[in-house]
C-alpha cells in the first residue's frame, strides 16, 4: 500500500517507520524543513527506544521517504493519516487548526478515492470538521470526488512507541464506511495476526475512546496521589498500600503508582480538554476537574517538601535533580514536573544542578538562558556530577540509572545526605541503614 503520514512527531513518525516495516511505502510530510532534512541524513528529531532502526532501515529500503510538500507524497497514496499536534488553547480546548490546515490541504489536492485517517487525539465531532473542510476545498474546485474521514487514535505510550505500535493491545477504528474498514483492516492486519484485538466503532465513539482512556489512566495518577497525601499526615506507606489493593483483580497493579504528577503531551492536554468539550455540552465535570488540580498541587509537592525540610530556608542552597523529561525513555519534556520544581526552586533563590540521560536539549529551552548563564542552573554530564556538594537530591524521573545508587558514594557527594524521592523508588530500610533523611510521596519519613 502507499501511505502519506502528515506530521512527523512522536506519533506520525512511529506510525510511518512501524507501517514502512511491513512493506508498505510510506511518505512522511512535516511542515519543519530542518526536521525533514535531518531525517533525510538519518538525524531524528526525537528520542524513542528502536525507532532509529526502523527508520534507517526501511528509509535505506526506499519504503519510508521525508518531504515537506504534499503533493508530492499525495500523488502516490490513497491513504493519509493525520499526525499533527493538538496543543491545548488558551481555554484548555484541543487547538484544531493543524488537523484542519492538513485538511484544507488534502481537500485542495485530491484527485482520487482518497481515506483520511485522523491519528490525532480530537474532540467527539472533529471528523465532521474534517470532512467540511475536505468538501469545501472539493466544491471550490468543483471536483466531485468520493472520500472518507476515519478514526483511528492512536494508544502508543512515549519510551515503548515502536514496541506498542508493533504490538497493540487494542486497535480502534472508527467509521460507518465499509470500504474504509476494508482499507483499514488490510492495513492493519501485519500488526494484530496472532492477536486480532481490532475494534470497529462510529467515528464519534471513537474519537471519545481516547479521551476516555487517557482521562482514566489520569484519573488513577491522581487518586493515588490523593491517598498518598493522606498517607503522609498518617505515617503510612503508600507503596504497602498499592500492593495491598493491586492484589484486587477488579483494581489491578497496573498505573497505581503515587509521584510527584503526571506530565507528557497527552494526559495534561488531554484532561484539559475533555473539560472544555463537558463546559461546551453544559455539563461539570466534577470528577476531571479534581484530577486536574490534584496533579497540578502534586507538581508542588517536590518543592514544598524540600521547604519544609530546609524550614524555608532555601536561597543559596544548591539542589541536585535526577531525571528532567517527563518521564523515562523519552525526551518530551511537555508539561514536565521537574520543570515546575526547578522553576520554584530557582524562584526561592536555590541552584539546581539536574541530570538527564537523554533530555539535555530539549530541556534547556524550558529555562530562562540566563540562568545557564548565571551559573543558576547547569545541566551536568554525570547523575554523580550533579550530587556534588549539593545540599538534597530531588529523583523526579525514575530512569533506570537512578533506581539502584551507590548510596555510599552518594552520601560522600553530597553536602547533606537528603533524598526527596519523587517516584518512590527507594527501599526505606535501606535509606535508613545508610544514614539518610528520606521524603517519598506517602511514605513514612527516614531520619
Ligand atoms: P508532535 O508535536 O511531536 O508532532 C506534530 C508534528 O506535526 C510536528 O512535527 C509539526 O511540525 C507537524 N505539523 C504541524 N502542522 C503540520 C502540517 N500542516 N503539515 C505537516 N506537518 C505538520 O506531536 P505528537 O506528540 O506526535 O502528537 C500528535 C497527535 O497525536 C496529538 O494529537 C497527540 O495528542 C496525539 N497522541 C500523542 C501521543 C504521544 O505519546 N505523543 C500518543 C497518542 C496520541
Amino acid at each position: 500500500m502507499n501511505i502519506t503520514v502528515v506530521g512527523t512527531g512522536y506519533v506520525g513518525l512511529v506510525t510511518g517507520a512501524c507501517i514502512a516495516e511491513m512493506g508498505n511505502t510510506v511518505v512522511c510530510v512535516d511542515v519543519d524543513p530542518k526536521k525533514i532534512e535531518n531525517l533525510k541524513k538519518g538525524i531524528l528529531p526525537i528520542y524513542e527506544p528502536g525507532l532509529e532502526t526502523v527508520v534507517e532501515e526501511n528509509f535505506e529500503a526506499g519504503r519510508l521517504l521525508f518531504t515537506t510538500q504534499l503533493p508530492e507524497a499525495m500523488e502516490q497514496s490513497d491513504i493519509i493519516f493525520i499526525a499533527v499536534g493538538t496543543p491545548p488553547g488558551e481555554d484548555g480546548s484541543a487547538d484544531l487548526r493543524y488537523v484542519l490546515e492538513v485538511a484544507r490541504q488534502v481537500g485542495s489536492l485530491m484527485t482520487r478515492h482518497t481515506t483520511v485517517i485522523n491519528k490525532s487525539t480530537v474532540p467527539v465531532g472533529t471528523a465532521d470538521l474534517v470532512r467540511a473542510e475536505i468538501l469545501e476545498q472539493l466544491e471550490l474546485r468543483g471536483k466531485d470526488i468520493s472520500f472518507d474521514v476515519v478514526s483511528n487514535p492512536e494508544f502508543l505510550k512515549e519510551g515503548a512507541a515502536v514496541d506498542d505500535f508493533m504490538h497493540p493491545d487494542r486497535i480502534i477504528i472508527g467509521t460507518d464506511s465499509e470500504r474504509a474498514r476494508k482499507a483499514m483492516s488490510e492495513l492493519y492486519a501485519p500488526f494484530i495476526r496472532n492477536n486480532p484485538r481490532i475494534k470497529f466503532m462510529g467515528v464519534r465513539d471513537a474519537e471519545m475512546t481516547k479521551y476516555a482512556a487517557n482521562a482514566m489512566l489520569a484519573t488513577k495518577i491522581s487518586f493515588m496521589n490523593e491517598i498518598a497525601s493522606l498517607c503522609d499526615r498518617l505515617d503510612v506507606d503508600i507503596e504497602n498500600v498499592r500492593l495491598g489493593i493491586g492484589s484486587d483483580q477488579r483494581i489491578g497493579y497496573h498505573f497505581i503508582y503515587a509521584g510527584c504528577g503526571y506530565g507528557g503531551s497527552c494526559f495534561p492536554k488531554d484532561v484539559k480538554a475533555l473539560i472544555s468539550i463537558a463546559h461546551q455540552n453544559d455539563f461539570e465535570p466534577k470528577l476531571l476537574q479534581a484530577v486536574e488540580a490534584r496533579n497540578e498541587q502534586q507538581k508542588q509537592s517536590l518543592f514544598n517538601k524540600l521547604a519544609a525540610h530546609f524550614e524555608g530556608d532555601l536561597k543559596g542552597r544548591t539542589f541536585a535533580v535526577w531525571g528532567l523529561a517527563f518521564k523515562p525513555g523519552t525526551d518530551d519534556m511537555r508539561e514536565a514536573p521537574s520543570v515546575v520544581l526547578i522553576n520554584s526552586l530557582i524562584n526561592a533563590g536555590a541552584k539546581v544542578k539536574a541530570f538527564d540521560p537523554v533530555a539535555r536539549e530539549t530541556a534547556v529551552p524550558e529555562f530562562p538562558e540566563h540562568w545557564f548563564s548565571e551559573g543558576r542552573l547547569q545541566i551536568v554530564d554525570g547523575q554523580y556530577e550533579a550530587a556534588i556538594d549539593a545540599d538534597a537530591l530531588v529523583l523526579v524521573t525514575e530512569w533506570k540509572p537512578f533506581r539502584r545508587p551507590d548510596f555510599k558514594a552518594l552520601k560522600k557527594l553530597l553536602k547533606q545526605p537528603v533524598i526527596i524521592d519523587g517516584r518512590n523508588q527507594y527501599d526505606l530500610s535501606q535509606v535508613e541503614r545508610e544514614g539518610f533523611d528520606y521524603y517519598g510521596i506517602g511514605r513514612k519519613l527516614v531520619n
